[in-house]
């Protein structure tokens, strides 16, 4: 039989103590800081049961590595939540994106996030060939196609907004958009015989809905989901993102910008909106906002001149012309990306006053609208907006 001396106990249990503390201290390194709290309080607790044993050389330098190990811990900690921020920019969906996400996984968080883009492009694109919506439009006329959950709810949720617009928002506008190719080197204002033949296919009420089927009821019609397809994507990445247990992060999707929380320093966002007259990056008010999302269509975004007459991007469905109603930007702030998206463009073609109207009747949404004469219109529930740019001025 084996019998150990005293000193023998004294060596195991010290052997035994120090590899718990390494443990411990390892996995904490790569946990958060109350399981180093929770290591202190192990350890004295440890200390405290041996206090009886003698203090051996041995245990001191147990001790101190295993204060070390807590110190490289806590460091470790501090870096992983306060400064790990992740942030990527990529050209996808037809624009600049740009997701930055702060805290521990934000480079996991930000990898999933560019795999929904690149997911969402490859199902709603007009401009990857076999995408789901380029295969509907190829269908038109022909067959019902089938389609994935995304690309049949961002479809469904278009004919809502088309119907809250009383037609003005139509995916069913893509022969038109084609035709004046805004933004495209094909650019030009078509003949009015080219634009009457092709405003014949739109008509977002031929769109025929059959769960998980897409049909659309006549040949030469095509849908372009560019009016809402970057705000769903925003929602998808959002929940992705929440799931992850993610607390600050910014998607921004060619300006198409949803918040996850407050800053890392818990103040909220300072969202500048885009000046509807001048170069990218230049605001003419901000706005205070955590956790929302903050959507704008404007002029500005895509357009072209000719004769000293602009040419932008939104169309109207009832002339085929670039909508012409005075608004040079229409933007949303909502807890919901996708209707933010859809209804920036829906608003635009509504209106001034029917839009503003049209907003008060739709829960947590708001909007700022800019005339062509710099007067700001916003809806009664805006809050922390203020004007950077003295040529704008709040509107009577
Ligand atoms: P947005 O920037 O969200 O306002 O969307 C504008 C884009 O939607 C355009 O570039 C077109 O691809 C498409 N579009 C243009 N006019 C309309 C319209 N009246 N309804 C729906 N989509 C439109
Ligand atoms: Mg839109």
């Amino acid at each position: 039989m084996l019998i150990l001396s005293q000193s023998d106990t004294l060596y195991i249990t010290n052997i035994y103590l120090f590899i718990e503390l390494l443990f411990v201290c390892f996995v904490h390194i790569f946990c958060d800081f109350l399981h180093i709290i929770y290591s202190i309080i192990l350890f004295t607790v440890i200390y405290l049961i041996k206090e009886e044993t003698a203090i051996s050389k041995f245990r001191i330098y147990i001790v101190i590595i295993a204060i070390l190990l807590l110190i490289i811990s806590f460091f470790v900690y501090l870096k992983n939540s306060i400064s790990s921020h992740t942030s990527h920019t990529e050209v996808l969906l037809g624009t600049v994106v740009n997701i930055s996400v702060y805290g521990e996984d934000s480079k996991q968080a930000v990898d999933e996030a560019f795999d929904i883009i690149r997911d969402m492009e490859s199902k709603m694109s007009i401009n990857i060939k076999d995408s789901e919506v380029n295969r509907i439009n190829d269908n038109a006329g022909l067959a019902a196609v089938k389609v994935s959950y995304d690309t049949f709810e961002v479809v469904k949720q278009s004919i809502e907004y088309s119907v809250i617009s009383d037609g003005g928002f139509d995916i069913t506008i893509a022969p038109v958009v084609e035709l004046w190719g805004i933004g495209t080197e094909n650019e030009r204002v078509p003949l009015q015989n080219e634009i009457d033949t092709v405003l014949d296919k739109v008509d977002y009420r031929d769109i025929e809905l059959n769960n998980p089927y897409i049909k659309l009821k006549y040949k030469d019609m095509k849908i372009d989901l560019g009016a809402i397809a970057k705000g769903y994507t925003a929602d998808k990445i959002y929940e992705r993102l929440k799931d992850m247990n993610i607390d600050n992060a910014v998607i921004d999707i060619g300006g198409n910008i949803s918040l996850i929380g407050s800053k890392s320093d818990k103040q909220p966002y300072d969202i500048g909106i885009q000046d509807p007259f001048k170069k990218r990056g230049l605001h003419f008010g901000k706005i205070l906002l955590e956790d929302k999302t903050i959507v704008t269509s404007g002029t500005y975004e895509r357009f072209f001149e000719k004769n000293s007459v602009k040419y932008h991007h939104i169309i109207s469905p009832y002339d085929g012309y670039p909508i012409d109603n005075s608004i040079e930007s229409v933007t949303i702030v909502s807890v919901d990306s996708t209707a933010a998206d859809g209804l920036s463009t829906a608003l635009f073609s509504m209106g001034i006053e029917t839009a503003l109207e049209a907003i008060e009747g739709i829960e947590e949404t708001e909007c700022i609208i800019v005339d062509s004469n710099k007067n700001i219109y916003l809806s009664s529930g805006i809050a922390d907006f203020r004007i950077t740019n003295d040529e704008f001025r709040l509107a009577e």
